[in-house]
């Protein structure tokens, strides 16, 4: 099946997709946008903005504290988001689903109380060399605590993990695997059904970054068998500030709260001291991102709504038309060429430094990413200062392609 027929098939229409996203219908120095730093935040949908528009129009007020109708209201819709997410995660319990900031504050949640707890000296953390940095420093901070010890397993020349390093380096001493489902750089998508099974025969538990993961593929954790997994809103099509921790009942329930506050007691005493509410309260301590949380329900309800194995083919029609365009350019290096990968074309143009490139592609109306893309160590392991990146969603089309590859011709004729 060609690219162009991908485009045409009446399962999934981008330009109808397209249309939902008000902020894409704009031009940027005079041309129409071409957004292509979805991998950073995607754009939101109608149905998202109207959602959040809709609670601060009529129903706002503060959730689960208020015996009135507003406050009723508010609940109901922010707990009715809290289903969705879990029914979108492959059925797991609503108890298991905690609001969060987003995947940094997600993870941080799980090294301060969890890893606080369980981890001490010579315990073993397992990463890797793609991680984001939100995957990194808070392990890095709570090893410090702890006297952990952090391994990393290194990546293969073409942006693969590489799994046979990365099996020696899991022994009885791994007490936590962290790994990211989908590298925000190379766009790897990593064995992680394996790395559970893995690292569970080990007795390691088991957190899964899934911030690039979600909005590219429908995710199962519970078949997964994933320990934690974590994701942002912003990154799918909802709003920013708004996130989502998954962790299986048994070890959120022997977890202790890392923030306290209000929402998070059953009685709070000076003589007595304060016990703590069950959950997925005890984790969600003062109020909460309401309208965030509305939102990224919302989100979720417009994706299920399109036909997602149509999506992510179209997703992949585009990426084979950049990257075929960019394997026959000699003067174009391509960083990150794992089989299977998402829609991630991470690249450097010989002479040129990618923020020139960046702004250059800006100047014609595109947006990339370009730098380390908080990967720092990944750029180390490559050599390089930072990359040009063009990430794609479900809403990019191959007349976008086109334009992001006559855009690099107009960027040679500057440098
Ligand atoms: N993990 C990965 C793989 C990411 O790509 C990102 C953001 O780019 C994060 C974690 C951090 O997400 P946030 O800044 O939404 O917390």
């Amino acid at each position: 099946m060609s690219a162009r027929s991908v485009a045409a098939s009446p399962e999934f229409d981008p330009r109808a997709v397209r249309a939902e996203f008000p902020i894409l219908d704009q031009l940027v120095e005079g041309k129409p946008l071409v957004y292509l730093d979805n991998a950073a935040s995607t754009q939101k949908p109608e149905a998202v903005i109207e959602a959040i528009a809709h609670y601060y129009r009529h129903d706002h007020s503060n959730v689960h504290r208020g015996a009135h109708a507003l406050a009723d209201r508010a609940t109901a819709a922010f707990e009715q988001a809290r289903s969705d997410v879990a029914a979108f995660l492959g059925g797991a319990k609503r108890e298991e689903i905690i609001f969060t900031r987003g995947t940094t504050e997600s993870i941080n949640l799980v090294a301060n109380s969890w890893g606080r707890t369980q981890l001490g000296p010579g315990d073993e953390i397992l990463l890797t060399e793609m991680e984001h940095h939100a995957n990194i420093v808070p392990w890095q901070m709570v090893a410090e605590a702890t006297g952990a010890v952090i391994r990393v397993a290194p990546v293969l020349d073409n942006g693969e993990l590489d799994f046979v390093a990365w099996t020696a380096l899991l022994g009885e001493r791994t007490r936590l695997v962290a790994m990211t489902e989908v590298s925000n750089t190379l766009g790897t998508v990593n064995p992680v059904a394996e790395v559970v099974q893995r690292a569970h025969a080990v007795g390691a538990v088991v957190l899964i970054d899934g911030a690039q993961a979600v909005n590219h593929f429908p995710v199962d954790v519970l078949a997964l068998e994933a320990d934690f997994y974590v994701f942002s809103g912003h990154k799918l099509f909802g709003p920013t500030g708004v996130g989502v921790l998954y962790g299986r009942e048994a070890l959120l329930e022997a977890m202790p709260p890392w923030q306290g506050g209000g929402e998070m007691i059953e009685r709070v005493s000076f003589s007595a001291g304060t016990t703590y509410t069950g959950l997925p309260w005890k984790f969600e301590a003062g109020t909460p991102h309401i309208a965030g949380v509305i939102g990224l329900g919302a989100a979720i309800r417009w994706l299920d709504g399109l036909d997602r194995a149509a999506a992510a083919r179209h997703e992949q029609a585009l990426l084979e038309r950049v990257d075929t365009a960019l394997a026959g350019m000699s003067d174009v290096t391509r960083v990150g060429v794992a089989p299977g990968k998402v829609a991630v074309a991470s690249f450097l143009l010989a002479g040129s430094h990618p923020s020139d490139v960046g702004m250059l592609l800006d100047q014609q109306g595109m947006a990339v990413r370009t730098g380390h893309h908080c990967t720092m160590p990944l750029m180390d392991r490559y050599g390089i200062p930072g990359t040009v990146r063009a990430s794609f969603s479900l809403y990019n089309t191959f007349d976008e392609v086109d334009r992001f590859i006559e855009g690099l011709d107009k960027v040679r004729s500057f440098l």
